[in-house]
């Protein structure tokens, strides 16, 4: 029986923070990454534990180790063994918990790679994985690792120097975001470089990262393929590539992906990190970010650069779509008898929590999509797929509409807390 903390007892305890100090009583500059199995369908779900590996870097704070803002359908959190003491916790989303809620997984189990990664323990730990269930959350596993224990991988798998594109110093006081490289043959690496540097022109070029550049780190890792390209399943092309990318996931044309996280995991180790980005070599429409699990664009659509930021805004913002459509299908993806987690949704039940101290108090709630609030902060219904029963922040913001090339300022608030929260 593990003496893993209650719920509750973690939960009053993630409201403190260790001190600086502390991470040395503790961790290693280094990484413990835990790979795990996702097995699950509409009903059920496990976390099974795979792999375990010492990574070289550590590029998360080395201050802010608790999750103090609870976004994300899942948890970790770490323990101190001897002490019970929470000692790091992060919430996280990931493309199996997507899977769950699509029709295929009313008539199928399914299994996806994750990981879980937090610096490198001196000593032995206690890991529970949480599931958000409405305002609670719900042990799905705990165990023990012991950081001495010869189950532990020290030897790394994709072997690839990671070059700096935009370096403003200390990893562990910056967001280290890693760009991979994925459908891009041998031949074809300066066009990845050139690539991955109009893409950092791009984020830098968009409000709040323009104000916060001097809190990034950008580093590339050049994975080769040895086709160029990506999947387009739905038309029977299949390429060789690297992280082994698709159109077509989950039956959706332009949502492009990977499962191969191991993969993915082995690449990005090669550089400190808190955000991984894999960039795919093709000229089609498509992309996915999902909450600090990671980010997929394409590079040479016309809107790859909206593409870029948008999705990046789901991977570290943990911003959810303000779009919807009248597609009926679609509108279970949110609970409207629940608050969502993301910062720039609300179904109401719990407004307070969110936005409504940024509003005018004569802005009405709802709020009428009428030219008088064009540039105002307000409650609009339609958003998170769906038209009826959860509200937007602003008329059109980036993770709405393509057409708007900028983020609201709900949105542009929720990016500069994460960035002020990873650069201490
Ligand atoms: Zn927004």
């Amino acid at each position: 029986m593990l003496k893993i903390l209650t719920v509750t007892a973690m939960m009053l305890l993630s409201t403190t923070s260790l001190l600086a100090q502390e991470f040395d009583l503790f961790f290693d500059s280094k990484s413990l990454r835990i790979d795990l199995i996702h097995t699950a369908n509409a009903q059920q779900e496990y976390y099974s534990v795979d792999r375990y590996y010492k990574e070289p870097y550590w590029g998360g704070s080395k201050i802010n180790l608790i999750d103090t803002l609870g976004y994300g359908n899942y948890q970790y959190r770490i323990v101190d063994s001897a002490s019970q003491r929470l000692i790091f916790s992060k919430g996280f989303s990931s493309l199996g918990a997507e899977w769950i809620v699509t029709p295929e997984a009313k008539t199928l189990w399914r299994s996806f790679e994750e990981s879980i990664v937090l610096p490198f323990p001196h000593k032995s730990i206690g890991v529970e994985i949480l599931k958000r269930k409405g305002k609670e959350w719900v042990t799905l596993t705990s165990f023990y690792v012991n950081p001495k224990s010869y189950l532990i991988n020290t030897d790394q798998k994709v072997k690839i120097e990671a070059r700096k594109i935009h370096y403003s110093g200390n990893t562990a006081q910056k967001i280290d975001i890693v760009i991979l490289a994925e459908g891009y043959t041998a031949s074809e690496m300066q066009k990845f470089m050139r690539d991955a540097q109009r893409f950092k022109d791009t984020l830098f070029s968009w409000q709040p990262f323009r104000n916060y550049t001097q809190n990034f780190n950008i580093w590339v890792v050049p994975t080769t393929s040895e086709e160029s390209g990506t999947d387009i399943p739905g038309e029977g092309i299949f390429k060789n590539t690297f992280f082994d990318s698709h159109f077509y996931t989950f039956g959706t044309e332009r949502y492009i992906n990977t499962t191969h996280n191991r993969q993915i995991r082995d690449a990005a180790a090669n550089a400190p990190y808190d955000q991984i980005y894999v960039l795919v070599n093709t000229d089609r429409y498509g992309g996915a970010g999902i909450y600090n699990f990671y980010s997929i664009c394409t590079s040479d659509n016309p809107y790859s650069g909206f593409v870029f930021v948008h999705e990046f805004g789901h991977a570290f913002g943990g911003l959810g779509d303000e779009y919807f459509s009248d597609d009926e299908a679609v509108e279970e993806f949110y609970q409207l008898q629940t608050e969502p987690w993301e910062p720039n949704l609300t179904t109401l039940v719990d407004f307070e929590s969110k936005w409504k101290r940024s509003m005018d108090a004569s802005t009405p709630i709802p709020t009428p999509t009428t030219d008088e609030f064009l540039n105002k902060i307000g409650v609009f219904e339609g958003a998170g797929y769906s038209k009826k029963g959860i509200y937007r922040p602003f008329i059109d913001c980036s993770m709405k509409s393509i057409i708007s090339n900028a983020l609201c300022p709900v949105c542009q608030k929720a990016l500069i807390d994460q960035i002020l929260f990873y650069s201490k």
